[in-house]
């Protein structure tokens, strides 16, 4: 199992510039590399309804680079420009393989036939972070002993660990990155040991979750967790220092103040979702042995009007955090078709047709419940065929069922142990 921890760093202000310098430096050799490739690319191919006369290459065609050559040219990129020789050699070559890994996956579609977007130039103001590939190995660049980590040529680093590194795992990398507060480090920690999932025969509780814009998500035994629409409540304050951001001279010493203001108010709204979904996940999985979810078609709703919403409840990037949890835990999760959910009645199988507007879900059969509860006991019949649970699929159709919701309290569920 693979799972990565991140600390805060406290660096010394020297330590800041070197950081600061190492990044910019490999920011600009990775534009190099990028370069480089996209020189040959374009240098060799020629439209097909082209004239040769317009896209004849000039002058002599070079090598194709990979990251075999762009490797070995580091060599003379240190004799060019001596400020390379202070970067810790791998950290170089791992700049070089990311570089490498975004190119193939731009030119190679994966098993589903699909490709990455063309590898862009890093801006300035990119995030920028390099990683060192082994951590307290002989030889290594990068040792953590107690809270210091020391670094090949950049010297011991506090690190703030705020919770311990599990036991049994392995530190196999660590990767150093700028954010707007101040730099951090992520350790990517292994064990060997891969969690077991749940035999299907043993499934006791299973679920289905329907996300929704109303409320964040309701399981088929009508509880729902309302939405807590970070972004939204963070707007008014994002848009007053916004717009103070927009009356300073641009790059100014205020400027960059501002700007630092502005992007950790945004950390702030991203950091709050983040925890919210973890607090989600943890209470389902905690719940549940089996989640079963709608594959929603996100990219194609967030073209909508209903945009800002569905970015800010962000249902992808809680779905994947559920996963991985249940991953973790052991527990199961199953992804179905989300068509008909909340047309199809959950009791008798009937088409009920009703628009968005209609928060409702009646049913000539008596079922009177909440849309949502009702597309959440569909999913589960849909995803549950087959499997012994004891009680799960609809409701009992001869008894109308009154709306129960519950707005559950995630504060019990956040230190929940998982094991
Ligand atoms: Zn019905």
């Amino acid at each position: 199992m693979l799972l990565t921890y991140q600390y805060k760093l406290n660096p010394t202000p020297e330590q800041v510039v070197t950081l600061e310098t190492w990044g910019e430096l490999l920011r600009r050799h990775y534009n190099y590399a990028l370069s480089e490739r996209l020189d040959w690319l374009n240098r060799t191919r020629c439209q097909i309804d082209r004239c040769s006369l317009v896209s004849e290459p000039i002058g002599k065609i070079p090598d194709k680079a990979d990251y075999y050559t762009q490797a070995s040219d580091l060599k003379r990129t240190k004799e060019l420009f001596p400020d390379y020789k202070n970067i810790y050699a791998d950290c170089q070559q791992q700049n070089l393989m990311r570089l490498d890994s975004c190119w193939k996956r731009w030119l190679i579609p994966d098993k589903t036939g699909k490709r990455g977007g063309r590898p862009r130039f890093k801006k300035r103001s990119d995030i920028c972070s390099f990683t060192f590939p082994r951590v307290n190995a002989p030889k290594a660049g990068a040792h953590l002993s107690g809270n210091v980590l020391k670094l090949s040529k950049i010297g011991e680093v506090e690190v703030i660990l705020h919770r311990p590194i599990p036991e049994g795992f392995e530190i196999k990398q660590a990767t150093i990155r700028s954010k707007a507060d101040g730099w951090y480090v992520s350790f990517s920690l292994e064990d060997k040991t891969v969690p077991t999932a749940l035999p299907i025969d043993e499934i006791k509780t299973a679920t289905g979750i329907d996300v929704g814009l109303e409320k964040f998500l309701t399981t088929a035994d009508g509880q729902s967790v309302a939405v807590p629409q970070y972004y939204r409540k963070a707007q008014a304050t994002l848009a007053r220092q916004q717009s103070k951001l927009a009356r300073k001279t641009a790059w100014s010493k205020n400027y960059q103040k501002q700007a630092s203001k502005v992007a950790r108010l945004h950390l702030h709204v991203a950091r709050q979702r983040k925890e919210f979904h973890y607090q989600v996940a943890h209470w389902l999985v905690d719940s549940y042995d089996l989640i079963i979810f709608e594959n929603l078609n996100i990219k194609g709703l967030a073209r909508t009007r209903l945009a800002k919403s569905i970015l800010d409840v962000a249902w992808g990037a809680f779905l994947q955090i559920m996963q991985a949890v249940a991953v973790k835990c052991g527990k199961l999760t199953l992804g179905v078709d989300p068509r008909g959910t909340s047309i199809n009645c959950s009791g008798c199988g009937e088409r009920v047709e009703k628009t968005l507007a209609v928060r409702v879900h009646s049913c000539s059969c008596g079922l009177v419940i909440d849309r949502d509860w009702n597309s959440a006991l569909n999913l589960l019949k849909r995803g549950s065929v087959g499997l012994p649970i004891p009680v799960c699929g609809g409701l009992d159709s001869s008894q109308p069922v009154k709306q129960k919701v519950s707005f559950v309290s995630l504060r019990c569920s956040r230190y929940t142990a998982c094991s």
